[in-house]
């Protein structure tokens, strides 16, 4: 049922008001609620008059609600943007969910392209499934900010690699949102010879226009799986192309950082990885706001590891197998490194995975699935306690991209699985609590 709730929060106005759980919203002063920005809009009054409908006694109430504007009023609806979510009208030649293995968790093959869920979620959004009311919309209720998935800006090259002939106005409608105060964060699939080089210069160019409501452009490199049959031919960056996109950046984020203090294009770890490059110090990736997108995450785990060494317990004697991807098990096993040299009793074994559930060219440790985990240690005697980063799971469970669970993976390799923070935060914290004592 559309608008249903699910929670009601104890102590609050909902509560104080009578509202139960599985009653609907039907309109908040006067005006029907479709969906969560309408319903957050509206709420945002210090006097507001909610239509309520009471399921279990079929009845309707009209309540009076006097708050102050920001005040939580204290309901969780059953669907999270009480509405159905979006779905694109793309076909990218880059599409990573194109390439999926078959038999994946259903919610995985649905490509959502949903303004709510990039306001709610962070989701990425292309703006080609937006109508102008929508676009008015999302400024009228200040949805900011949006996370858009521009790519390119050149009107032919969009409609290319979007499959979409109603893609080219991107420019026209950042614009639009722009004018409107809408900020933006934006990112760029980098497809080797496609968008990268001259084109990748003409888009940052033309999204600066847009500063200071574009504040931060991040640019991941495409990702590969096995599963490409009868998809667009497609290169992956290699140490030299990757190394020329590095270069062409580094000189447009030196003006930049004359200009405004702050590179605006920043390129994911990847590609310093593959280019053999080391990663650029803390104050390039300031506030570090593009880690979603895997930029940044080297130099803060090498920072807070690094942070976090005078905290290591000397007292303390224990062995870890430590897991990561192939991206970034250089960077781990020299964390491993200082933490066994400043104590000789801690023993670490850095394990790389190789992505065989996707394919080898997947890299990252955020798509290992349990699946390959299993596989690839099972008999290898591994130490009581394995320590994996938190971005293999799903976002707030024990739960991996394969519907193993952590459970499963304990059982099947007779260890106890820790999960560590993907920015290294609470390693050493750890190894400190899981370590024994040494008499
Ligand atoms: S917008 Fe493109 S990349 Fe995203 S889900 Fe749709 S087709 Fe795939």
């Amino acid at each position: 049922m559309k608008n249903e709730i699910l929670k009601v929060d104890k102590g609050s106005i909902a509560e104080e008001l009578g509202i139960e759980i599985g009653d609907r919203i039907i309109s908040i002063n006067g005006t029907e609620v479709t969906d969560i920005l309408d319903y957050r809009f509206l709420m945002s009054d210090d006097y507001v008059v909610i239509e309520l409908e009471k399921v279990n006694i079929n009845e309707i109430w009209e309540l009076e609600v006097e708050k102050d504007f920001d005040e939580n009023f204290g309901i969780e609806f059953k669907d999270q943007i009480m509405d159905e979510a979006k779905s694109c009208k793309n076909n990218c030649i880059f599409c990573f969910i194109d390439q999926l293995p078959k038999g994946m968790r259903k919610p995985l093959y649905f490509k959502d392209d949903d303004s709510r869920l990039s306001f709610l979620q962070g989701n990425f959004v292309t703006l080609t499934n937006l109508t102008d009311e929508d676009i008015d919309r999302i400024i009228k209720y200040k949805i900011s900010p949006i996370n858009v998935s521009v790519h390119t800006t050149n009107p032919n090259l969009r409609v290319k690699m979007l499959n979409n002939r109603f893609a080219g106005n991107i420019i026209e409608r950042l614009e639009k949102l722009a004018k409107g105060k809408i900020n933006m964060n934006c990112q760029i699939v980098m497809c080797p010879g496609v968008n990268d080089g001259n084109e990748l210069k003409r888009t940052v160019l033309d999204l600066y226009k847009f500063y200071p409501y574009i504040k931060n452009v991040a640019a991941v490199p495409v990702g590969i799986t096995k599963y490409r049959e009868g998809l667009f031919s497609m290169e992956i960056y290699n140490e030299k192309s990757a190394s020329a996109q590095l270069m062409l950046a580094s000189k447009m984020q030196d003006e930049f950082i004359k200009k405004i203090g702050s590179p605006f294009i920043r390129l994911s770890d990847e590609f310093y990885v593959v280019a053999k490059m080391d990663v650029p110090d803390k104050t390039f990736y300031k506030d570090f706001d593009q880690l979603e997108d895997g930029i940044g995450m080297i130099r803060i785990f090498r920072d807070n590891i690094e942070k976090s060494l005078s905290t290591l317990d000397g007292k303390r004697k224990g062995e870890f197998t430590l897991i990561t991807g192939s991206s970034a098990y250089k960077e781990i096993k020299a964390a491993a490194e200082k933490i066994s040299s400043k104590n000789h009793k801690i023993t670490i074994d850095v394990v790389m995975i190789l992505n065989r559930y996707f394919g080898e060219t997947i890299t990252v440790a955020g798509l290992l699935t349990a699946t390959d985990i299993i596989d690839q240690l099972k008999g290898k005697g591994i130490s009581k306690h394995m320590i994996l980063p938190g971005n293999m799971l799903k976002s707030g469970t024990e739960i991996f991209l394969d519907d193993i669970t952590i459970k499963d993976v304990e059982k099947n390799l007779n260890t106890k699985v820790l999960v560590c923070d993907y920015t290294g935060d609470d390693l050493v914290q750890i190894i400190n609590e899981y370590s024994e004592e040494d008499n």
